[in-house]
């Protein structure tokens, strides 16, 4: 169903989107599918109801949030499994992201009353100097599958508290769990057109959002590749952008580290939803010398991990989410192998139903001029790289486009704070494979994006700077 100015309802001409099941290969369900005229009313909508949200103080705009957690809490069960079935994480990992779909609505709910100005101290007695900050205005929003329920909240959650409306498009493949979150938000009693949900056509929805002169902002998760293109077309009505795009984390494992914590962080950075993550861990550079003894011990884990329907108890890795991801990563595999890199473990596909399903692989012998040492592999295959040091791990490890996150494990003090100067991305974990909360700021640099997520800098991409001089004088 598309959810336009508070109601619920089909598309103009009856067409229907089909949901599979990336486990089984089975009909879910098939949702309403709208195209530019449902986007182009959910804007009007917007447009509309902007007026009033807009003069809502911080704490009204807060409790409407405070009220969608309450809801997502009761439903937190139903939303995991709807993601689960869609797009196959393991159950117990859907928990935890809608826990953390969450923590960012609780949290901007929080926030939505601690918006400031600033006074500036003018250059002549009788001025008076001020920076008030406004919500920007309509904004679209465009997630993509891999999160599908904390994606939308890590959007919506500070664009309403800094008082703009939204309409959003959620990945084709994931409507459902996004029909879910917006049940939260229409339970939760927010005012009519204060958050739309267009489903259908990237293109057709693409657009309008971009072409409308209406929409005043746009936000958008997914490749850097249709990030460019979304850029290009917001530029004709100069929309104020911001970009959530790939990555290609390095993970970089010093002789002096704890590697039983360095084999956890690489399990936790690259197996976690199949690899389907923008921060997942895509190299792992590993000294020379710690190198066999690493690559032997993490081999052994990932051995252990369980491939198979995320929907059953004990499934560690689930499937990929449909057959071109799976044709990437084998390309990748095959790629590697052929430049003599060195399977450890996995390597193959696992055929179970009609599911896409990866082995967890570890590729030993890996190097630079293979294709999953520059591309997003987007699944379960990791690469041990090894390096000699510190000056040449920092000109490796520096992607030349991508800067979204990097891992560095080391018990050297002096060196963990050298990687974080030398390091060129947006989010960097010393010793820390699990470094996003909700109350600092998630975003890459260089071609992995513009703007951010999450903490007080999230609450900022939906405000607007008004500069006001005051002549008291006579
Ligand atoms: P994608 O192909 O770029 O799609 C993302 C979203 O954009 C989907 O809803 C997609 O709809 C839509 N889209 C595609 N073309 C469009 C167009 N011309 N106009 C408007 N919308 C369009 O990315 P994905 O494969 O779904 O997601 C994986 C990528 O996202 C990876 O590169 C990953 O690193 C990145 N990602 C980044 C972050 C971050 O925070 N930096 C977080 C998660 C994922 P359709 O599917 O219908 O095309």
């Amino acid at each position: 169903m598309l959810y336009i100015n508070g109601e619920w309802r089909k598309s103009n001409c009856g067409d229907t989107l089909e949901v599979m099941n990336p486990a089984t290969g089975q009909l879910i369900k098939s949702v309403a599918s709208g195209g530019r005229e449902e986007t182009r009313e959910a804007i009007e909508c917007a447009k509309e109801a902007f007026k009033t949200w807009k003069k809502a103080t911080g704490e009204q705009r807060g409790s409407y949030l405070a009220e969608a957690v309450k809801k997502m809490k009761e439903k937190a069960d139903d939303i995991a499994e709807t993601i689960t079935l869609e797009m196959g994480k393991p159950l117990l990992d859907a928990k935890r992201e809608v826990a953390g779909a969450i923590s960012y609505l609780d949290w901007y709910a929080e926030e939505a009353k601690r918006i400031y100005g600033e006074t500036i101290a003018a250059s002549h007695p009788d001025k008076h100097l001020m920076v008030l900050r406004e919500p920007v205005g309509v904004t679209a929003a465009i997630t993509p599958w891999n999160f599908p329920s904390s994606m939308i909240t890590r959007k919506i959650a500070p664009a309403i508290a800094a008082g703009c409306t939204v309409v959003l498009k959620p990945a084709p493949s994931t409507p459902l769990s996004a029909i879910k979150v917006f049940e939260c938000f229409h339970e939760a009693e927010l005012p009519k057109g204060v958050v739309n949900l267009v489903i259908g056509p990237a293109e057709e929805i693409g657009d309008e959002m971009t072409e409308n002169p209406d929409v005043r902002k746009l936000t958008f998760t997914g490749s850097t590749n249709v990030g460019k293109l979304l850029m290009r077309k917001s530029a004709n009505t100069v929309k104020k952008v911001s970009m959530e795009l790939g990555g290609h984390a390095p993970l970089i494992v010093f002789a002096d580290a704890d590697l039983e914590a360095a084999v956890q962080g690489v399990l936790l950075t690259k197996f976690r939803n199949a690899g389907q993550t923008c921060i997942s861990t895509n190299r792992i550079y590993v000294a020379e010398s710690i190198a066999n003894e690493f690559g032997k011990k993490l081999a052994q884990e990932v051995e252990k991990l369980t491939v198979g329907n995320g929907i059953e108890e004990g499934i560690d890795v689930g499937p990929l989410i449909n057959s071109l991801a799976l044709e990437k990563v084998e390309s990748h595999v095959e790629d590697a192998i052929r430049k003599n890199g060195k399977v450890l473990c996995g390597g193959r596909r696992v055929e179970i139903t009609k599911g896409h399903f990866y082995e967890p692989t570890v590729i030993n012998n890996a190097h630079d001029d293979m294709k999953i040492s520059t591309e997003e592999t987007f699944g379960p295959v990791a690469p041990i790289f090894t390096f000699k040091d510190e000056a040449e791990i920092i000109q490796r490890a520096n992607h030349e486009s991508y800067g979204l996150a990097a891992y560095c494990f080391t018990n050297d003090l002096g060196r963990g704070h050298r990687m974080v100067k030398e390091l060129e991305y947006g989010i960097i974990g010393i010793n820390d494979a699990s470094p996003i909360v909700p109350q600092a700021p998630f975003g890459g640099i260089k071609e992995s994006g513009i703007g951010k997520e999450g903490g007080k800098s999230g609450l900022l991409e939906y405000l607007e700077e008004k500069f006001v001089s005051i002549n008291m004088g006579n």
